[in-house]
This record gives structure tokens, sequence and C-alpha cells, in this order.
């Protein structure tokens, strides 16, 4: 690796040693030091394919890892725009610092870091990202975040068996942010930990709340959504059974709603999590199933309740075969495997005939019910008739 050369590729010693030099202008040769094993050379340049600032040799045999460019640039196109950001302007601000100080020589200059740091300030996303978040900690913590509830139906019958908590946020200025826009932020800047355990309070006394207002006869369930930060906490179960023994709800009415990808992430810390969950009496679903990962064999692995049809199948049911027997598919996969199916984003009668004929146990969605407010369930519920598929 020669000071001065392109540089496409960093390399993570696994063994051997390097020296490490600096050729200043003149001819001055500087050394830098040596580096071992679990060290990384090269980083510089695979963040903006640069000069090379040094020159390396071995020596003595080495065994390196090599990262590129190319994999690097991925990975960050793929991360929080605020670590893009000051990762690059750090770079700049480093190499300005040689340029500057003249270990680079004359010949290599690079942008001034201003001139990035304009660049980067001006890509909206970065501003926006920064604002929501500030934002979203001050109506964490300000408990200005709303959930709304939409009823999870039982198709067979028509009657409402449970809900599924969505949060709001009506931001002071913009008004409602979708959850679509937010949740992401939170989950990056690790604010869901604290929104996720306010919004398992707030379902819980909700759902105490609505059982006692409509008199219900038989217990409702509530869903709620929890991300893979959540599960990262060490106190995680301990917390959630905190939360719903001093709302007094029984642990069985609580359904636990996870993604595929927390599951493929996270494996091992996932399956003692839900193991814990529901030695305790909650029930685990799989959200958005079919959108993940094609694996199925997680399914064996992890101990769940419910799989939860994504609403892209739902949707192209009528339109595309090739759906229809997707949705076919899973609901056999869930009747062998004793799970209970629930379809999403059900939002006409045609829809909930054919689902209840195939022997899908659940649905929601707009046919029955959007997600409303708490009054607005009360009264929903009160005044619940059986749904149109049923009587027609
Ligand atoms: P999700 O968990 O898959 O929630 C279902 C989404 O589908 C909700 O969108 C719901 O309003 C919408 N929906 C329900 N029925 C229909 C229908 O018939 N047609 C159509 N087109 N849409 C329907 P929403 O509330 O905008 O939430 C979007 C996503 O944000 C959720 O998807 C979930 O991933 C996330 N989210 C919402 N609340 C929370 C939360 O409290 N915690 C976490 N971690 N994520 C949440
Ligand atoms: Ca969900
Ligand atoms: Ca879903």
């Amino acid at each position: 690796m020669k000071q001065g050369e392109k540089g496409t590729c960093a390399y993570i010693i696994e063994e051997g040693q390097v020296e490490i030099v600096i050729e200043k202008p003149g001819g001055k040769i500087q050394p830098v030091g040596t580096r071992g094993p679990g060290t990384i050379i090269g980083e510089m340049a695979i963040v903006d394919e640069g000069l090379r600032t040094a020159t390396v040799k071995a020596i003595k045999d080495c065994k390196v890892l090599e990262i590129t460019h190319d994999d690097f640039a991925q990975r960050l196109k793929t991360s929080d725009p605020v670590i893009q950001m000051i990762s690059q302007i750090i770079l700049m601000r480093y190499r300005d610092t040689l340029t500057r100080a003249e270990i680079l020589g004359q010949s290599v200059s690079y942008p001034p870091p201003e001139a990035l740091e304009r660049n980067f300030a001006a890509q909206t996303d970065v501003v926006e990202s920064v604002k929501i978040a500030n934002d979203l900690k001050a109506a964490i913590e300000n408990k200005t975040l709303m959930l709304h509830y939409q009823p999870i139906i039982d198709l067979a019958k028509g009657a409402v068996t449970g809900f599924e908590a969505l949060m709001r946020w009506k931001h002071p200025e913009r008004g409602f942010i979708s959850p679509a826009v937010f949740i992401p932020i939170a989950e990056k800047s690790g604010l869901i930990v604290d929104a996720s355990k306010w919004a398992l309070e707030e379902a819980c006394g909700a759902l105490k709340r609505i059982e006692l207002s409509v008199r219900s006869k038989t217990a409702l369930s509530m869903s709620v959504n929890f991300s893979s930060h959540d599960f990262a906490e060490s106190d995680f179960v301990e917390g959630i059974m905190k939360t719903i023994g001093k709302a007094g709800v029984d642990p069985k009415q609580i359904n636990l709603e996870i993604t595929e990808r927390l599951l493929i992430h996270q494996p091992d810390n996932a399956k003692d999590t839900l193991a814990a969950c529901r030695k305790e009496g909650i029930t685990v679903a799989i959200d958005d199933f079919g959108t993940g990962y094609s694996s199925l064999s997680y399914l064996y692995y992890f101990p769940i309740d419910t799989m939860k049809i994504d609403q892209s199948f739902v949707r192209a049911m009528f339109r595309e075969d090739r759906s229809l027997e997707l949705v076919k598919s899973i609901i056999g996969l869930g009747q062998n495997m004793g799970l209970t199916c629930v379809a999403e984003g059900v939002e006409n009668a045609e829809e909930a005939r054919l689902l209840c004929d195939l022997g899908c146990e659940q649905a929601q969605g707009y046919h029955f019910a959007k997600p409303m407010a708490e009054q607005d369930v009360i009264k929903a519920l009160q005044g619940w008739k059986t749904p149109q598929y049923l009587s027609a």
C-alpha cells in the first residue's frame, strides 16, 4: 500500500505485522508506527476512495481481511444519515489538517470540509431526521403521543376479539406524521424503547377501560408492536410484566407483535425473550408475515402463536393467482403448525368472505374498522353489527 495511490480498500490484519511510514514533501520519511493483529489499515480511503496518506509495508508475513470501498459505501448508504454526515466530515477535516500541515504534500488537495458540511446540511433528510428525532423525544417525555386501536375480528363469528395499538403523533407544527416516518427514526435514535414502554402502559390502561365500558363477556386482547431495540434491553420481560401487572391485565390478553427481521438479526436473544414472554402467558405474533426472509425454519425455532399475513398479499389476492396461492399456503402452514392466522388490510366484503372460506381465523382492516381513538372504539363496540360478508 503506497502513499499517494488511489485507495479502494482497507484491510483488517488477522496475522502478522506492518510498518507505516509517511513520506513528507522533500522526501523525508517519517515513521508512524507498526500495526498487528486486530488492527485496521487503509480505512480512510474506503470512506471516499481518496489517495493513501501513508505507505504500509509488511514486516512479518501477514494474513489480512479485505473491506472494499463498494462494500463500505453500501453499508454507509443504508446507515443513519447523521452517521453518514459525521463520518465523512471527520475524514475531510482530518485530510484537510494533514494537507495544511504539509504532511501530504502540495500536490494532494482536498475540498475544504466546510463545502462538504454545507452540502450535507442542504440534504434535507439529515436536517429533517435530526429535527424529527428531537421533537419526538420531547413528545415522548411530555406524553403527547397517542395510541389508536384497530379492532381485530374473529372471521367466522364477525365479532371483535381484540385490538392492535398503533402509535399516532400530532406534531405541533407539521400536523400528523405517519408512523411509517417516525417509527424508523425512533428506532435509529433509540427513542423507541421509551415510546414502546409508554405504548404498552397506555394500551393496558385502555384495554381495562374499554372492557369496563362495553361490559365484554369474553376477555379482549391487545396487540402491541415492539422493535428489535426493545428486545435488546436486558430487563425487557421484567419490565413488560411489571406494566401489565400494574394495569391489572391478564398477560394472556397481551399479544406481542414483532417482525421477521427482528428474529433474524437477534436470533438467540429473541428466542429466549419470546420463550420468557410465553411462559408468563403473553402471546407472540409475527407481523408482516411473508415480506421479510424466505427461510421458514424460524417458524420451528421460535416460540410463536400467530402469523399476520401482510396486507400486500391480501390486496393482490383477487388480482393475481400467485398472491392467492401464497395466502392459501400461509393459512395452510398456520393450520399445520397450530398457529393462528390474522389477515391484515382487509378492505372489502369479498376479501373477508374469501379469507373466512380459506380458514383464516382473524382479520383486521378498513372493511371492519379503521384504527380509532379509545372513545370511538367504545362507541363502535357498543353499536357493533355483524359485518356484511357474513349476512350476505
Ligand atoms: P403494522 O404493524 O403492519 O400496522 C398495520 C398498518 O396498516 C397500520 O398503519 C394500519 O393503520 C394500517 N391498516 C390497517 N388496516 C388497513 C387497511 O384496510 N388498508 C390499509 N391500506 N391500511 C390498513 P399505521 O398505523 O400507519 O402504522 C404503520 C406501521 O408503523 C405499523 O405497521 C408498524 O410497523 C409501525 N407502528 C405503528 N405503531 C407502532 C408502535 O406502537 N410501535 C412500533 N414499534 N411500531 C409501530
Ligand atoms: Ca403490527
Ligand atoms: Ca403488519
